[in-house]
């Protein structure tokens, strides 16, 4: 094991699409470690499978990080002494260190047709042997046969020459001991023909030059250990410690896929999730802070966090915990702050209720009367959509309330908007001082005459505080809706 004491993880995504939940809830571990044990944390793409590259991975791989809270030290745009700490731009390195493996004959290289690949693999297959892979042909080529290869210009991959005998094994900090026979693990490709690394060989390189001292990842990672270990033995360097933390499971325990539902973190932002809330939510997919508390402060968790209590077996996602801790991370916000979340989202994913950009200010005092109606920051905006759009739509017949008539509501809009043009400070207070006294010289109901206003200026029967949402109309445009109730009434 190192004997380093300065804690280093990785995060070390592919660029092959969105970041999945999987992954970032691996990137929120990592972080987990480095603050608690005041390490560092490095991201590091692993981009050696050309082929798969999807553009604007990375950009998103930043994103989320950015918009989860989640701060590194070194990569993904952060200078750091063990850079670059983008695959493709260490080829260099990898060569370096096969070269070094084949002078070793812990590798060779294989000039193995993909034809002859295929026919192998078929044959095995038809024989039903219970060893399907690479039989080792090209190991045992003599130094001359090796030689007229490499002359003769034939293309050529490099694999590990595995150990026929013996067993690997890791002390997993969640899994404790986990071994593996070498004779099941065919001599695999570590240099590709397109002179790319495989991860298994770039992630060992880069894990050890790096000095990463934990290696979180998921356990569909955990049969490549033995492959690992056998790298970290070959070239003489220290392993670090291993966390294959459990995959991710929908509610009938099966792998969490696309067709249970969102697996990128960037579809949860546009559905409105919360930061503070998805990293909460993640962190207990595996690991519990306390064996019952679900709504935990951040530095709570950072503090108490420790990988080994993390348990092996799948974690289910829920989505229905996700929404309750969401709407109860909503609700205990200071407003100023959900205000800012609310700006930032709509700004990002305008609503279609929308006519008009909310600013910041109004994000602001807007949060202050929805927060407690909001699940996610999605349900805003069609509570609002009133205050940001230039036509609000309603019939009469939802003007009009229950036990009211078509005069009795025309008489609540005229000598409202009387009462209403009258305020001097319009304020939530003083609205709704005017409102009641109006109700009481109309002799009605003040639920009559607050919800002919209401759906007046909203359109809505049920809507944010009607008298803070007045106040934020602002006066003229509260007279202006009104008058236009009123001519809607006389058409009628
Ligand atoms: N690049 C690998 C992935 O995206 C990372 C595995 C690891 O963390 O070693 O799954």
């Amino acid at each position: 094991m190192k004997g380093n004491d300065s804690v280093r993880v990785r995060y070390a995504p592919s660029p092959t699409g969105d970041p999945h939940i999987g992954n970032i809830r691996t990137a929120i571990f990592d972080w987990f470690i480095a603050r608690r044990l005041g390490g560092d944390f490095i991201v590091r793409v692993e981009d050696t499978d050309q082929n798969r590259l999807v553009e604007g991975s990375i950009d998103h791989q930043k994103e989320s990080l950015e918009w989860l809270g989640i701060d590194w030290d070194e990569g993904l745009g952060k200078p750091g002494e063990f850079g670059p700490y983008v695959q493709s731009e260490r080829l260099h390195i990898y060569h370096e260190i096969t070269d070094t493996l084949i002078e070793s004959e812990n590798a060779y290289r294989c000039f193995c047709s993909p034809d002859r690949l295929k026919e192998l693999r078929q044959e095995q297959r038809s024989k039903k042997m219970d060893r399907i892979g690479y039989d080792g042909h090209c190991r045992g080529l003599s130094s001359y046969e090796r030689a007229e290869n490499l002359d003769s210009g034939r293309e050529y991959v490099v694999r590990f020459a595995m150990p026929t005998e013996g067993t690997s094994f890791v002390d997993d900090l969640i899994r404790g001991k986990v071994e593996f026979e070498n004779g099941l693990v065919e001599d695999f490709v570590i240099l590709k023909s397109d002179k790319f690394p495989t991860y298994h060989l770039a992630s060992v390189v880069d894990d050890h030059l790096m000095n990463i001292t934990h290696v979180l990842r998921g356990e569909e990672w955990l049969s490549s250990v033995p492959r690992h270990i056998q790298i970290y033995h070959s070239l003489g360097w220290d392993i670090p410690f291993f966390a294959h933390l459990p995959t991710i499971l929908a509610p009938d325990r099966s792998k969490l896929s696309k067709r249970h539902g969102a697996t990128s973190i960037m579809e949860y932002k546009q559905m409105g999730f919360v930061p503070e809330a998805m990293v909460n939510f993640l962190s207990l997919l595996g690991w519990s802070y306390d064996g019952e508390t679900e709504i935990v402060e951040l530095s709570d968790m950072i503090s108490r966090f420790d990988i080994s209590e993390v348990n092996g077996s799948g974690a289910v996602f829920d989505m229905e915990k996700l929404t309750w801790m969401n709407g109860n991370y909503i609700r205990q916000m200071d407003s100023a702050h959900l205000g800012d979340l609310l700006y930032d989202f709509w700004t990002q994913y305008p609503p279609r209720e929308f006519d008009r950009e909310p600013d910041r200010e109004s994000s602001r005092k807007v949060a202050s009367l929805v927060s407690e109606r909001l699940k996610t920051l999605t349900d805003a905006a069609p509570l609002v959509a009133f205050l940001y759009s230039n036509e609000i739509e309603y019939s009469v017949d939802q003007l009009i309330q229950k036990q009211m008539d078509h005069s009795a509501t025309l008489a609540i809009l005229e000598e409202g908007k009387y009462f209403l043009k009258d305020i001097q400070e319009f304020s939530a207070q003083n609205i709704e001082t005017e409102l009641r006294i109006l109700a009481d010289k109309l002799k009605l109901k003040p639920r009559h005459v607050l919800g002919t206003i209401r759906v007046a200026t909203s359109g809505q029967k049920i809507s944010p505080p009607l008298f803070g949402s007045l106040e934020l109309l602002g006066k003229s445009r509260t007279i202006n809706l009104i008058d236009q109730a009123v001519n809607k009434l006389q058409a009628n």
